[in-house]
């Protein structure tokens, strides 16, 4: 038995990553920078939960040279697995101690006050740092006043803002953020200057800069909502069938009784819930396809089992051991995220260590 068969019978979900689809995702995103400008990648939350050990040293693989991560012990991971002191990992926290943590593995911070930049420079002096300017988000950064009055001997090796509203194309505060970043830059012109994410980076030349941060897209999440998506697929999610029932009595169906079922109905039991990720706001909401054939998840997402209708398939059709799938090529991450009433990206990051998990392409 390959170590993939016994997972199987030891789990109730395959959750499969297309490596290779994530890297034609880059390829994509970094044809968009255009020439002479540069694409990275965000690797955050373990590459938005699809798992970064696997993913992003094929990104290295193909020429980026730029990662972000959200904390200093995602980039002490991941700089076990880029080794290649060229390969930048910025850590968008930027330091939680004296610095020590980040010098020591080649970790480059992402300043956000005054007050840290002051720190690295005592404790860290020479070493490269990135500086985050708030242009309009007043989440993490330095007000662009605080910013602009930083000494001259300040020599940030990248500059970067983050954009608010940049999946609303017609959003007021996209140009205002836009503009102020462009004053930004200007202080330092030296430095690398980056300001868009995925969505960002569909707005218009001027979003550019030179170093594009994106992070959905490359994982197959819709940059541009609304329009025909123009990244690959990058996860399949097949949920392992229990037990197939025929309803011979009226009744009701799972907790809360909320459902009814009537004599002839046949449902599927499947092997996941919203303890794997999928989240309670799919009942009487998500589907998957068996077979085919479009199914509905009846009735509540309990921690560890969902319900599908399958009245709509032959009796006799759907045994044990099948396989629903809810994510696919035709039904995405952002098919299933509206069904839920949530983002593409909280479903990704959701997907929980249950699954087994095999990463194709890599
Ligand atoms: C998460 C993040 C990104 C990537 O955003 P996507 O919308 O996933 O492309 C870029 N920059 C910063 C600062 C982030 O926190």
């Amino acid at each position: 038995m390959t170590v993939i068969e016994q997972e199987r019978i030891r789990t109730g979900g395959l959750l499969t990553i297309d490596v290779s689809a994530v890297v034609r995702n880059w390829d994509t995103m970094r044809r968009r920078m255009g020439n002479g400008r540069d694409c990275g990648a965000v690797v955050k939350a373990d590459c938005y939960g699809l798992g970064a050990t696997q993913i992003a040293p094929a990104l290295a693989r193909r020429g980026c040279r730029v990662f972000f991560v959200a904390m200093p012990g995602e980039g002490i991971a991941l700089r076990r697995v880029l080794p290649d002191p060229d390969v930048a990992i910025h850590v968008l926290t930027g330091p939680l101690d004296d610095g020590t943590e980040l010098t020591a593995h080649h970790l480059t911070p992402v300043l956000n006050t005054p007050e840290q930049l002051a720190d690295w420079q005592t404790h860290a002096p020479g070493r490269p740092f990135t500086l985050h300017v708030d242009t309009g988000m007043n989440r993490l950064g330095m007000p662009l006043s605080a910013f602009m009055a930083l000494p001259d001997s300040c020599t940030p090796a990248v500059v970067m803002s983050h954009l608010a509203c940049a999946d609303e194309p017609g959003h007021p505060l996209n140009a205002l953020q836009q503009d102020r970043f462009a004053t930004a830059r200007a202080r330092f012109p030296g430095a690398v200057a980056s300001l868009s994410n995925s969505a960002g980076m569909f707005r218009g030349d001027d979003f550019l800069f030179d170093l594009g941060r994106p992070g959905i897209a490359l994982y197959g999440g819709n940059p541009v909502p609304g329009q025909s998506n123009p990244m690959h697929p990058v996860v399949r999610l097949d949920l392992r069938v229990l037990q197939v029932r025929e309803i011979d009595t009226a009744g009701t169906v799972g907790y809360g009784a909320t459902r009814p079922v009537t004599p002839g109905m046949r449902l599927a039991i499947v092997a996941a819930g919203y303890a794997d990720g999928l989240l309670r706001t799919l009942g009487d909401q998500g589907s998957g396809t068996i077979h085919g054939a479009r199914v509905p998840i009846l009735g509540r997402v309990s921690m560890d089992l969902i319900t599908f209708d399958i009245s709509a398939l032959p009796a006799g059709s759907v045994h044990p051991g099948d396989y629903v799938t809810v994510l696919d090529a035709h039904h995405g991450i952002d098919s299933l995220a509206a069904e839920a009433g949530t983002l593409g990206y909280e479903i990704l990051t959701g997907l929980s260590g249950r699954y087994t998990r095999t990463w194709t392409g890599s």
